[in-house]
């Protein structure tokens, strides 16, 4: 039987029962005046027939607290007054806890799926709360009496909190208040209404062992935490407030938030001030790929109306600019605007000696607290023959000043697609080698294959699901190796780009030595505050993962700086709902929250709408209408819950979604705001016209035309 009708059926029984007892007015029998006004008819019945009593008592109350129905309380006094204590608790407790059980696996099969696929994006940190501690929030909650028996089974049906764990965390937490009322129905005279049976003393005492699990676990957390720092010697006095270790983008803005906020902080780099995005990274690779946007123009200077252009360069001027671009960008990040915050840097590798201290050029520097951003480098994989000849990688291809004549780029992800495409532009031969089915792997497949189609209609080769396997030099020429569906493809090149990925820089700076821990995927293991195993010792960028971004590393920096310098008065968890990204390929490629690929994975009932660039006049008018708005919204909702941009300016054009999704602004709003005529930020409004165009009101549509023809007279 398909699930819905199954489900059908259990409404319509669930709703049939619960009809009965309301028509039948069932509830009469359950108030503590019949209770008490049938006592003795009861006990007499009781003392004949002991055995079916209790069956029949626990069948009954397991279907009262099963179907949610009122009574409960009742039953439990009159266990009491007519068992006794010993066998009325043993009773009520199973059975409250068996009907608990029943209701939270109906309102699991019923509701759960279509709560957790209607919500799923929001419920994620409650379902990774309950994951985690959901069997010290549900004792919380069944202790404390404030929260009703029967909302609890309802809604914990609804989270991922296993069947098992609910009942014997149940079965314990109620315990103690199924005693209480159970004691106070062996009195039953004396007890005049049902409010009266917790005075406020034994409430008080109910919530704070409630509260005693949560408050447990936040001593134990603060016990590790001291544990972690009792065996090194704190200083009485420190000379900083912060150190921080590494000069990229985390350790920059961890370093100016710190200044900015008036504590006394070091910065210390051991090579360049900006790092990675300034000196091999963002900053570089934009001003190359400019130059080859430059080229590309060029070459479609037909189509813009002239005759004939011709771009003579030379490669190594093109990388003077290059440095050029990164000189200027320099200051920005230099040690003379920060030492001007009020940072003080001092150049050399500094290393972790304790919690407490940092050597650095000899000299040991104590502090209460510590930033390790020491960033990432790039991952070279162990492929045989590829030490054997001089490999490229995002940290020395700067220096290059010829253009190889052949260039294999390994690797699909953003580094590797950018660099592809540039390469390519200046004139090199680029085959792009990738292990799986796809370029760009994190985007949805109809991005992948069209910016693989323009990869490919500018000359370059794009080999996926090409394992390369080994590297070899044959008769002076280079090869690499690769496993394509169990045969094997040389590719010749005169120059190989590793761009596979980026390894955290966790050795070799005392890490190993404190006992950091690190995480699965090679970052710093952190907990949500940034916080390694060494309260004092917090992380951010490259090295903690798990963006690589220099603006997510910014970002992290914020809530690092923040938990370093004013826990335990203010902590922050960091959040990362919304974060965007961009791959800086002509169109360029950018995204923010969920594309469709992840919206199916997650099983969200979701809607796809897409606007295409063709019909942006602005974007035809710039030659370039190539590329797409797709906006991702839960079913019938403008709420956007991802949008990604193919097309020029992509990363830019992006911001609008980013604000949206963060501030909780739908498409509505977007196509309420005015966009500037013709811009290509009007492709945004034109996306959420889109959705908007496939939601109309037909039937009040319907109306509004017969009210125009009835303005017209009556005609047709
Ligand atoms: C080619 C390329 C293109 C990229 N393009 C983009 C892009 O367009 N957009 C984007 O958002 N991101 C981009 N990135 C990623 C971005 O550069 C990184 O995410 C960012 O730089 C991370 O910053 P970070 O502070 O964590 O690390 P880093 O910038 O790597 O800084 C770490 C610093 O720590 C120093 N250090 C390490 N150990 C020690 C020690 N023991 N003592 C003292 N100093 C130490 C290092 O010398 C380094 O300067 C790109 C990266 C590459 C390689």
């Amino acid at each position: 039987m398909p699930s819905y009708w199954k489900k059908l059926l259990i409404i319509l029984a669930l709703g049939v029962l619960i009809g009965l007892f309301f028509i039948f007015d069932l509830q009469r029998y359950l108030t503590l005046t019949e209770l008490k006004s049938r006592q003795a008819e009861f006990q007499a019945f009781y003392d004949g027939n002991r055995l079916f009593s209790l069956a029949g008592f626990f069948l009954l109350y397991v279907v009262v607290t099963a179907l949610s129905l009122p009574g409960a309380a009742v039953m439990t006094l009159a266990g009491g007054a007519l068992f006794g204590f010993w066998p009325a608790l043993l009773v009520v407790s199973f059975s409250s806890t068996l009907g608990a059980t029943l209701a939270f696996l109906v309102s699991r099969f019923l509701l759960r799926d279509w709560v957790q696929q209607k919500f799923g994006g929001r419920l994620a940190t409650i379902n990774t709360g309950i994951e985690k501690e959901g069997a010290s929030y549900l004792f919380s909650l069944r202790l404390v009496p404030l929260f009703p028996f029967f909302v609890i089974n309802l809604v914990m049906g609804l989270t991922p909190m296993p069947a098992r764990t609910f009942y014997w965390v149940s079965q314990i937490g109620m315990l103690a208040g199924t005693a209480v009322y159970v004691n106070a129905g062996t009195q039953l005279g004396q007890i005049n209404s049902l409010s009266g049976i917790l005075s406020p003393g034994l409430l008080i005492s109910f919530v704070l062992l409630g509260l005693f699990p949560l408050l447990s676990k936040k001593g134990l957390d603060m016990l590790k935490q001291r544990k972690a720092l009792a065996k090194f010697s704190k200083p009485k006095q420190f000379d900083y407030n912060l150190v921080v270790i590494g000069a990229g983008s985390a350790g920059l803005v961890s370093a100016y938030i710190a200044a900015a906020v008036k504590s006394k902080v070091v910065l210390i780099e051991k090579h360049k001030m900006g790092g990675d995005c300034l000196n091999t990274g963002c900053v570089p690779s934009k001003a190359l790929i400019r130059s080859a946007k430059m080229l590309a123009y060029g070459r479609r200077a037909k189509e813009f109306g002239f005759k004939k252009t011709t771009t003579k360069f030379d490669f190594a001027e093109v990388m003077e600019r290059v440095q050029k671009v990164v000189t200027k960008v320099e200051p920005h990040d230099s040690v003379e605007r920060f030492t001007g915050l009020g940072v003080e840097c001092i150049s050399g590798a500094a290393t972790i000696t304790s919690p407490y201290s940092v050597v650095v050029n000899g000299r040991t520097l104590t502090t209460r607290n510590i930033i390790v951003a020491t960033g990432a480098a790039p991952f070279v994989p162990p492929i045989p023959g590829l030490d054997q000849v001089d490999y490229l990688t995002s940290d020395n291809l700067w220096q290059l000043r010829e253009l190889p004549k052949r260039l294999v780029v390994l690797g699909g992800g953003p580094i590797g697609c950018e660099m592809t495409q540039a390469f390519a532009r200046f004139g090199a031969e680029v085959t792009q080698v990738e292990m799986a089915p796809k370029i760009m792997g994190r985007e949805d497949p109809d991005v992948a294959a069209f910016i693989r189609a323009r990869f490919e209609a500018e000359g370059i080769r794009v080999l996926t699901g090409h394992a390369a396997k080994q590297v070899v030099v044959k008769d002076n020429e280079k090869l690499l190796l690769c496993e394509y569906q169990g045969a094997q493809v040389e590719v010749p090149f005169d120059a190989i780009l590793v761009a596979v990925g980026r390894r955290p820089n966790i050795k070799g700076f005392g890490l190993e030595e404190l006992g950091i821990q690190i995480s699965p995927r090679g970052t710093v293991a952190t907990d949500p505050f940034l916080r390694t195993n060494i309260p004092n010792i917090l992380c951010a960028g490259d090295v903690a993962g798990p963006y690589q971004f220099t603006h997510t590393a910014a970002h992290q920096a914020w809530y690092a700086v923040v938990n370093a310098l004013f826990s335990p008065f203010k902590s922050f968890r960091v959040d990362y709902r919304v974060i965007p990204w961009c791959t800086f390929t002509d169109p360029e490629v950018a995204r923010v929250g969920l594309n469709e690929t992840e919206a199916i994975e997650q099983n969200l009932d979701y809607e796809v709408t897409i606007y295409k660039l063709e019909e942006l006049d602005r974007a035809i008018a710039e030659g370039e209408d190539d590329g797409w708005i797709k906006v991702i919204t839960p079913r019938g909702k403008d709420k956007i819950l991802g949008a990604t941009i193919v097309g020029p300016h992509a990363g830019d054009l992006l911001a609008e979604f980013i604000l949206a999704m963060k501030h909780g602004i739908g498409l509505n709003k977007i196509l309420g705001t005015i966009h500037p005529y013709p811009t290509l930020a009007e492709g945004n409004k034109a996306a959420a016209g889109e959705w908007k165009r496939a939601h109309i009101p037909v039937k009040l549509l319907g109306w509004v035309e017969k009210f125009h023809s009835w303005r017209r007279g009556g005609r047709s």
